[in-house]
């Protein structure tokens, strides 16, 4: 009977191991909140790369108006000062369009200020959020990375444990282990506890002196008074 005992308190060590590396493996990082993070940023820079294109499309727009309307305006005022024109009318009615090429240009350089400033500072932004990316992109990678090698090691590690277990089950006693199970599943997982001087160390209670007796022959399965986990007995 103790060689069963023993072999009890083996596939409890066993199941606990299992038990461990698989809400390990649960509670693993897949990264798949950061990938959604980086989608999101990564959209976000698209959205910027777009907005910054406006703009310098905008700023060249702006840019050859501004050119065509210094051209226009240089002719205009060869044509009126150039010694062409005699009819005061008609220098009049030509100092009256320089005036207006000369607001023009005034009004167009204003809006070129605003829109380089405006460039420069969507640039900034875009050079941010191109380095968030970068960042967030590493991150992911690491992340991923450290799920697969330690996804890897986990299941390996509870394959082995499996295997261990399908060999001791194969030695068991049928309704020890159906004992083992149903107080397992009533327990949080802990079926088989080891004493600790004359504590149960499932739940801290001391031992009767009987108990400890009847352990001590191991030859009864002994479960502890207080929380009805089977003990186990090692000298
Ligand atoms: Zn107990």
């Amino acid at each position: 009977m103790k060689e069963q005992f023993d072999l009890l308190f083996g596939l409890q060590q066993i199941d606990s191991t299992i038990d461990d590396a698989s809400k390990r493996l649960a509670g693993l990082d897949d990264g798949s909140g950061k990938r959604a993070e980086l989608e999101q940023q990564r959209a976000e820079l698209a959205e910027m790369e777009t907005a910054l294109k406006q703009t310098n499309s905008q700023q060249l727009d702006k840019e050859l108006e501004l050119e065509s309307t210094e051209e226009e305006r240089a002719q205009k005022w060869s044509q009126a000062y150039g010694g062409a024109i005699s009819d005061p009318k008609e220098l009049a009615s030509l100092e009256k369009k320089l005036e207006e090429l000369q607001r023009r240009k005034d009004k167009l350089e204003d809006v070129l200020l605003a829109l380089y400033d405006k460039s420069e500072q969507e640039s900034r932004k875009v050079e941010q959020q191109r380095e968030t990316v970068a960042r967030l992109a590493k991150e992911l990678d690491a992340t991923v990375g450290n799920f697969e090698r330690v996804s890897a090691e986990l299941e390996a590690a509870i394959a082995d444990a499996q295997q261990q277990r399908t060999a001791i089950v194969e030695k068991l006693d049928e309704k020890l282990l159906a004992d083992y199970e149903n107080i397992r599943e009533k327990s949080g997982g802990l079926a088989v506890v080891a004493v600790n001087g004359s504590l149960c160390s499932g739940c801290r209670v001391s031992i009767s002196v009987m108990l400890l007796e009847e352990l001590e022959k191991g030859k009864k399965l002994v479960r502890c008074e207080n929380c009805r986990r089977i003990l186990h007995y090692s000298e």
